[in-house]
């Protein structure tokens, strides 16, 4: 081979491999990030995944260097240059104000859909429930996460709950979609509707839609508090389950937790553009640095990188090797069992064993095709029309100490004009007035409802008017929030008891 041909084919060579190869960065983390990081990425290595991978600092030494975020700007560049983002966890130091990277990068990154399967694998892993194979979808960029707070009166703080018709049609379609593609049967909604009717209301409402576009797929919807207790139960009644946010923060890791060891689930984070792959367990700093890490969790957000970047047989090839090794009773010291077990091993080890079984499948536990995987596309949101939108009215809160609601009635009576009048006051959405019970506990911060008795409206300027009024007769008031209709449909809660 002549030198000139030998030098045109590594080229090509390089160009090949280069336009195959996915560019992905890597964070290491804190705790034990940098071992389970380390022994997961030779296994990606070993089973011939296709990736080049940019490392970045993220965690603990970023946050304490002053950055409250916890990664520095040009780590924001590559995280999306690359667009995949492999994950080890970090620690989050107390206090300080310091910001979570995880929240951060969902948002920033618009990750709005947070997959994680949690799967039993009995009988090589002790669980209470040997047939649990349930995958939770959680949507991951809004709710109480949305990080609105504030303190309103000496006595009370306020977290806003925030609830999109797009973020509830994109993450229930991702469910549904994912339920079709991974030839699931069911799909189950958790909500607490029947206390929250807007926020939980429009999840429910919207899964109810969507669902209906899916006449193959089983549907049901449980309010979260039964449905909780049944998936701890019995867990074998679900399949895919989808939930607002803080629910399936919760859940999700109770159901890990369940199969048997919260240190064995992985977690996808995905979005239109980017998404980002880890373990759901934290740093552990207590076992850092022993070689003692289970490094499962970030295998398993591995392999689902390697489906989402169209690496399917990889994936495939380390998830049987991996399930093998389980099978093999190599385990680390977190699932070590006597009797089960046939080996206690490090991490490093494990990933060892992992690669020495890779092209070996399970015989007892299931073995995995990933054939039909691929990275969900899913039509981008398209905004609806706009509804017909009247202002009914508006709720004023009032810091105020007294204890008679009688009393603030008669000071905010004062402020009434133009057929606008006091209808209602709550405390902690209690109504107070008219008609309360002596026995209601009452704090600082009231809610006086306006409504513009029959044959009279209100507009904008009018709850200005109102502001105004008050101001002059020395209230207080902390926030309005307006009261509208939407297509004739009044939007807002009644006062309970109302
Ligand atoms: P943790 O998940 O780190 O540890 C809980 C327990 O599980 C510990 O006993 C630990 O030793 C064990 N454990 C966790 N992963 C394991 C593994 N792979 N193998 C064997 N044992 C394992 O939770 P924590 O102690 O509450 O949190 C520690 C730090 O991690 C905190 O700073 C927290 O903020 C952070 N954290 C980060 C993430 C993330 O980056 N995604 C998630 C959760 C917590």
């Amino acid at each position: 081979m002549s030198y000139g041909f030998e030098f045109t084919f590594l080229r090509r060579l390089k160009h090949f491999i280069a336009i195959h190869m996915t560019r992905v960065t890597v964070a290491k983390g804190d705790g034990i990030g940098p071992e389970i990081m380390d022994a997961t990425l030779k296994v990606l290595l070993a089973a011939g995944a296709q990736i080049q991978w940019d490392e970045i600092s993220v965690g603990e030494k970023v946050y304490l260097s002053g950055n409250t975020s916890g990664i520095a700007p040009e780590s924001w560049d590559i995280i999306r240059r690359n667009k995949v983002f492999l994950k080890a966890p970090i620690t989050t130091p107390q206090g300080g104000g310091y910001k979570s990277l995880n929240v951060s990068t969902r948002k920033f990154l618009g990750l709005y859909s947070n997959v994680r399967p949690c799967m039993s694998l009995h009988p090589f892993v002790r669980t209470k429930h040997p047939v649990m194979d349930v995958v939770i979808i959680r949507e991951n960029e809004e709710d109480l996460y949305a990080g609105i707070e504030h303190q309103q009166t000496d006595e009370v703080v306020q977290c806003l709950k925030l609830i999109s018709r797009p973020g509830c049609e994109k993450i229930v379609r991702y469910a549904f979609e994912y339920a079709k593609q991974q030839n699931r049967k069911k799909v189950t909604c958790f909500t607490k509707d029947n206390i929250m009717k807007q926020t939980d209301g429009l999840f429910h409402r919207v899964f109810d839609e969507i669902g209906s576009e899916y006449p193959d797929i089983e549907k049901e919807h449980w309010i979260i508090d039964i449905g909780a207790a049944k998936l701890a139960d019995t867990p074998e009644a679900f399949d895919v389950i989808v939930m607002p946010n803080l629910y399936g923060d919760v859940l999700s890791d109770i159901a890990a937790q369940i199969t048997g060891s919260v240190g064995m689930a992985g977690s996808a984070n995905i979005g239109e553009e980017c998404s980002m792959f880890e373990a759901i367990h934290g740093s552990a700093p207590d076992i850092a640095g022993q070689n003692v890490a289970n490094p499962s969790g970030l295998l398993q957000g591995a392999v689902m990188m390697l489906n989402h970047i169209g690496q399917a047989s990889v994936a495939e090839k380390i998830q049987n090797a991996w399930l093998k090794t389980l099978e093999d009773g190599i385990h680390t010291r977190d699932i070590y069992k006597e009797g089960v077990s046939k080996q206690k091993v490090g991490t490093s080890e494990f990933a060892n064993a992992v690669i020495a079984n890779l092209g070996q499948k399970p015989s007892v536990l299931k073995t995995v095709s990933y054939s039909a995987n691929v990275a969900l596309n899913l039509p981008k949101y398209v905004r609806k029309p706009s509804a017909k939108k009247v202002l009914e009215g508006v709720d004023v809160f009032v810091h105020w100490t007294g204890l008679n609601p009688d009393e603030l009635a008669e000071k905010m009576q004062k402020l009434e004009f133009n057929g606008i009048k006091l209808s209602m006051i709550t405390n902690r959405g209690i109504k107070v007035w008219p008609e309360g019970f002596e026995e209601t506990f009452c704090t600082d911060h009231w809610r006086c409802r306006f409504k513009p008795v029959e044959g009279y409206s209100i507009e904008n300027k009018d709850v200005v008017e109102l502001l105004n009024k008050a101001l002059q007769e020395n209230i207080d008031t902390i926030k309005t929030e307006n009261l509208y209709s939407f297509d004739g449909k009044s939007a807002y809660s009644l006062g309970q008891g109302q």
